[in-house]
């Protein structure tokens, strides 16, 4: 667990190198993901709210005589349905529109490839301020290891760290990510900054590493958790100096608010911290509003004659994917894919689905969200992939996959107590037969670079180039109660 102080503490100096009297605001989101109008929860969110509420603190900061800057922790492109609208020019168009003066580059960001964000900075509309020091680009995406702003006589240095976990390095190929700290502390100890902050787009375990290995760190705004930290978590740096971090969930449904106070002399002092809810009785931005609604209309048109809005039930509870336990509905999605390609069994991971889907009315847009994902705008998401196995090899793969993965596994057809009571349709698993297993594209490409895991999928697996969110759409609609459908799924499956 982080070490979290409480509010009386706030107020302890926090670092000493000073010396200028003046308030700094920091307004920060984080993993925006293009969820342009609302987020899981369908009352919070939108880009034209937080742009209202960002003008509207920045005013009031103009009047007390602060400086306001706003800061991105990264994710803010893929990861929805509405990224796919112009080939992604709507999300950085309108991520450019919120006026950030410097936004972290997430793993979302480069999955699509470098290309793709090289072709976004060459436009100016669509160029965003990225930065990342543990990130070695071989071509011009714009990125920076850390930016520089100066406002009101004030040096703010802003650096940034990009995740290295394994299961996203790949993606940004040939480019390099190494570990941050060494990065973050080196071009830091270049500035000589009134104040240092860390942009990060590491996630909140890996913050708390961070300031504890890396000198110089003042404050550090994070993200790639979706950690909606209603109080600052406090680091330790390595001179002992108390550091706060803060996150501001995902999808746009809060803003991040910070006031720190630079005395004159003496030490950096955190005035108030605070999440605000952008809940959908707060006005909106027109501007953005209307961007929105046209990268909406290009949508609609894009996956025509489905129509995006259109109802398909209403869902009594909350059914959510992403939890380590087999859920109804990861359930559910891992039978539909088991079905649609006739595997004995399909094994997936639930964060590869976002949240799931909230109570309420769903609509097709809602179900294409749960996959949204792409490698590029030539397929419409991922697809199904299929590899064969003989049931020893299962074994050992289950086993692992047991052992290694931090998230939801989504499992259909295999009953998993232990090892060797392994059973597929509730049959003991034989060793010598041989066993088709359906898995997302996602789980095979990330599963092939990395080394402990990718003698599991050969060459020899197959694409079967059936997209994902198309068959658990069609199969959501050919159900005539899909409550009950979901309700039931934990206790139908075939073990
Ligand atoms: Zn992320």
């Amino acid at each position: 667990m982080s070490l979290k102080i409480s509010a009386i503490l706030v107020l302890v100096i926090l670092s000493t190198n000073f010396a200028n009297g003046k308030v700094l605001q920091i307004l920060h989101t984080n993993d925006l993901h293009s969820f342009w109008e609302h987020g899981f929860d369908k009352s919070k969110g939108g880009y034209a709210r937080l742009k209202a509420m960002m003008d509207s603190l920045e005013a009031e900061g103009d009047s007390k005589g602060w400086v306001t800057i706003r800061l991105d922790a990264g994710d803010f492109s893929e990861g929805s349905l509405d990224f796919f609208a112009g080939n992604g020019s709507y999300s950085y168009r309108l991520a450019k529109m919120l006026n950030y003066d410097v936004v972290a580059l997430g793993n979302h960001e480069f999955v699509m490839g470098l290309n793709a964000l090289a072709a976004h900075a060459k436009i100016p509309e669509e160029r965003i301020p990225l930065v990342a020091s543990n990130f070695e680009s071989p071509v011009d995406i714009n990125l920076k290891p850390g930016r520089i702003i100066y406002r009101s006589g004030l040096k703010i240095a802003v650096v940034g760290a990009t995740t290295d976990e394994k299961e996203y390095r790949w993606g940004a190929l040939p480019a390099l990510i190494t570990a941050p700290m060494a990065p973050v502390q080196h071009w830091l100890g270049e500035q000589n900054a009134d104040i240092n902050i860390a942009l990060s787009h590491l996630g909140l375990d890996a913050d708390i590493n961070l300031v504890r290995e890396s000198k110089f760190i003042d404050l550090v705004i994070g993200g790639h958790t979706h950690d909606a930290l209603e109080e600052p978590v406090y680091g330790l740096d390595p001179d002992k100096n108390i550091v706060p971090i803060v996150q501001a969930g995902s999808h746009a449904e809060y803003l991040g608010r910070i006031v720190v106070e630079l005395p004159q002399k003496g030490s950096l002092l955190l005035k108030s911290y605070e999440l605000l809810p952008m809940s959908h009785e707060l006005p909106e931005d027109q501007t953005i509003k209307d961007e929105v609604n046209r990268g909406k209309k290009e949508l609609n048109a894009l996956f025509l004659p489905l129509k995006l809005d259109h109802v398909i039930g209403e869902i009594t509870q909350d059914y959510v994917i992403a939890d380590p336990k087999l859920t109804p509905l990861a359930c559910y999605v891992a039978n539909t894919l088991r079905e649609a390609v006739q595997a004995d069994a399909a094994l997936d991971l639930g964060e590869l689905y976002g949240k799931g889907l909230a109570q309420g009315k769903v609509t097709v847009g809602d179900i294409l969200n749960l996959q949204p994902h792409r490698y590029d705008f030539e397929t419409k998401g991922w697809t199904i992939y299929t590899c064969k196995y003989t049931g020893s090899t299962l074994r050992s793969l289950v086993n692992l996959a047991f052992r290694k993965a931090e998230n939801a596994i989504l499992l259909s057809g295999i009953a998993h107590k232990n090892v060797i009571g392994l059973r597929i349709d509730g049959n003991r698993i034989v060793d010598s037969k041989i066993y088709k297993v359906a898995f997302s594209e996602g789980v095979v490409k990330a599963a092939r670079h990395q080394f402990y895991v990718n003698k599991f999928f050969p060459n020899s697996c197959i694409d079967t180039k059936i997209v994902i969110k198309d068959v658990i759409l069609q199969k959501i609609m050919s159900e005539t109660d899909f409550n009950y459908r979901l309700d039931r799924c934990l206790q139908d499956r075939a073990l």
